[in-house]
């Protein structure tokens, strides 16, 4: 378990191979796009000097973690010395089935195949390879250097053999792995998502505005950030996405996604990354002062 691939170099690929290459394993980063995965080492490098700025790691640490990643186009080239993958690519289940099915067809049978993904089935995954015992939910949350928590989800045959080697390796990472079934949303998303479309139908309804709720939340619970701020940084999007998740995968309407968040995803209003969701980031400094504050 010394080479760990990663399959994506994007906002949680590029974390996950940091990482891991920090803590000394060899990280094999794939991604499809050389753009990204030149997007993605730039990313490492500036986070990592922003370490040592802070003096949480050296200068000599910072280029051993970098030394510890190597890039690849080709999955068939990444993948082939690895006792672990992790699949962190776009979040869009067929494409996530055919890496698998690539992936089982290509690797070593004792490789374990993990994912990512923070709603797709882990089970749905695992039944389009010859291994579902071996394939298992990583679920790192955002940033990945800087947040504690991994959500290691098991499939409905994943093994506890697998489960347990992956829980003693997050830790290794110095992280905290928390073990859950597989179930739609999991843990993490099952809660966290019901309140951010609460947050908005309680928007949409008119019962408050978007400072009083996010004001609310912070300085009455102790949040961080606001609801409607935390929907703004994930991406309005990918919030979408993860409710219908859960409205279809539990067929109840407690789960429904709120009207307002529909039109805002239909109308383009992304949140952060496209400049507007519930608040305005067009002026490139508001962004990232928000988003520093989370981070
Ligand atoms: P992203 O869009 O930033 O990056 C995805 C990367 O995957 C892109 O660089 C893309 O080029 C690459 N890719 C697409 N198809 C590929 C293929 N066939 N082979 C190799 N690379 C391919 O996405 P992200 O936000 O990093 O999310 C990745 C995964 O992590 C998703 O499953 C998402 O649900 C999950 N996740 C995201 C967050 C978050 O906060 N962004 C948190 C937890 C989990």
């Amino acid at each position: 378990m010394k080479n760990i691939a990663v399959i994506g170099a994007g906002t949680m690929g590029n974390g996950i191979a940091h990482t891991f290459a920090q803590f000394g394993y060899k990280v094999q980063l794939i991604d499809v796009s050389e753009k990204a995965l030149e997007k993605g080492v730039a990313t490492i490098t500036k986070n990592l000097d922003r370490m040592v700025a802070k003096e949480t790691i050296s200068e000599n640490e910072k280029n051993e973690t970098l030394q510890n990643i190597q890039t690849y186009t080709s999955i068939k080239e990444g993948v082939q010395y690895a006792g672990l993958v992790i699949e962190a690519a776009t979040e869009n289940t067929e494409l996530k089935l055919n890496i698998f099915r690539d992936l089982d067809s290509i690797c070593a049978e004792d490789t374990i195949l993990a994912t990512n993904t923070s709603s797709i089935s882990i089970t749905k995954i695992a039944a389009v390879t010859s291994r579902p015992d071996k394939v298992i939910g990583m679920h790192f949350m955002n940033p990945v250097p800087i947040m504690k928590l991994v959500e290691v989800i098991r499939g409905y045959s994943t093994s506890d053999e697998v489960t347990n080697l992956i829980m003693e390796l997050s830790k290794k990472l110095n992280k905290v792995p928390v073990e859950v079934n597989d179930y739609p949303g999991f843990i993490a998303n099952r809660i966290l998502m019901p309140m951010l479309n609460e947050a908005i139908y309680s928007l949409y309804e008119g019962v408050a505005g978007v400072y009083e709720i996010d004001t609310v939340m912070k300085l009455g619970m102790a949040h961080p950030m606001g609801p409607l701020q935390l929907a703004d940084f994930i991406g309005l999007d990918v919030c979408l996405s993860i409710l219908n998740v859960l409205y279809e995968g539990f067929g109840n309407s407690k789960y429904a996604p709120c009207p307002l968040l529909v039109n805002m995803v239909t109308a383009g209003k992304l949140g952060v990354k496209s400049g507007e969701g519930f608040y305005d980031y067009t002026e490139t400094r508001k962004a990232e002062k928000i988003a520093k504050q989370f981070i």
